[in-house]
C-alpha cells in the first residue's frame, strides 16, 4: 500500500494534545492510502472534538478525506467562544466538584461517578450534551460530537475554563439546581422542612428549597455566600 509523505500543523490550544516537538510548527507525517484526516489528527494526539477545520494546502476541506502525496495539511481549533444554543453537559465521573459547581450555576450536568467510558459517550451523543472530561480517548469515541478536555485538575479553574470557553456567564441561573442530583428545586414554606433543620439554621434563616426529586433541602448560608462571590469572579463582575 503506498504511504504518502505529507505535513501537519496544529493551531493555538489543539497544540496542547502534542508531543513537544510537534508543537507550533509543521511537521512532517506518512499517511497511509486508506487514512482519514481526522484518524491521522486523531493518532497524532488531538480528539475530534477540539478541532473546527482543516485546511490542505490552504483549501478548506471535510477531515473525512484522504491526502495525496505532498499535501500541506493545518488543523485548526474552534473559535473562542464555542456557542452552544442550549448548554448542557455530561461529565466525566472523575470531575465531581465540576459537575457540582455547573449544577450549582443552573447548568443541566448528567453524572454519575461509576458510569464507564461507553455510558458516558451514549448519553451524550443520545442527549445532544457537551462530554467534559480530562481523557482524551474518550473524546475521541466516534458517538461524542460535542466535547471538551477539561485542561486543569483544579475544579474551580475547570470551571473557569468551563465557563469561558462555552460563555456561560451570561446564562447562569444559580441555585436553581440540586448539586447533588441535578434536579429541579423549588421554593418551600419553612414549616415544611422545619423538622428536618439543624436548630440554629431552623432559629436564623427564612427562606428554604428543595430538590423536586431527591429532597435536598438548601438555604442561604455562609456557604450560599461563599458561592455567590465565586459566580461574581467568573462573571467578571468582581
Ligand atoms: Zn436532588
Amino acid at each position: 500500500m503506498p504511504a504518502r509523505s505529507v505535513s501537519f500543523r496544529f493551531h493555538g490550544e489543539l497544540n496542547d494534545f502534542l508531543s513537544p516537538q510537534r508543537r507550533n510548527t509543521r511537521f512532517p507525517h506518512t499517511a497511509g492510502e486508506t487514512d482519514t484526516i481526522k484518524h491521522i489528527v486523531e493518532s497524532l494526539g488531538v480528539p475530534h472534538t477540539e478541532v473546527e477545520s482543516v485546511a490542505v494546502n490552504g483549501l478548506a476541506r471535510s477531515a473525512s478525506e484522504r491526502l495525496l502525496e505532498g499535501d500541506s495539511v493545518d488543523v485548526f481549533p474552534h473559535a473562542m467562544p464555542v456557542l452552544v444554543e442550549q448548554p448542557r453537559f455530561v461529565v466525566d465521573g472523575h470531575l465531581g466538584r465540576l459537575a457540582a459547581y455547573l449544577r450549582m450555576l443552573g447548568f443541566d450536568s448528567w453524572y454519575d461517578r461509576l458510569a464507564d467510558d461507553p455510558l458516558l459517550a451514549t448519553v451524550a451523543s443520545r442527549e445532544g450534551r457537551v462530554l467534559l472530561t480530562r481523557d482524551v480517548g474518550l473524546l475521541k469515541r466516534r458517538e461524542v460530537e460535542h466535547g471538551y478536555c477539561v485542561r486543569s485538575d483544579k475544579p474551580h479553574d475547570q470551571l473557569r475554563e468551563v465557563a469561558t470557553r462555552f460563555a456561560l456567564s451570561s446564562r447562569f441561573t444559580p441555585f436553581r439546581r440540586c448539586m447533588e442530583c441535578n434536579g429541579p428545586l423549588r421554593g418551600v414554606p419553612k414549616q415544611e422542612v422545619a423538622d428536618q433543620l439543624p436548630p440554629h439554621t431552623r432559629q436564623t434563616k427564612t427562606e428554604f428549597s428543595r430538590c423536586v426529586a431527591c429532597g435536598k433541602i438548601y438555604w442561604r448560608g455562609s456557604h450560599y455566600a461563599r458561592m455567590l462571590e465565586r459566580i461574581k469572579e467568573l462573571s467578571g463582575q468582581r
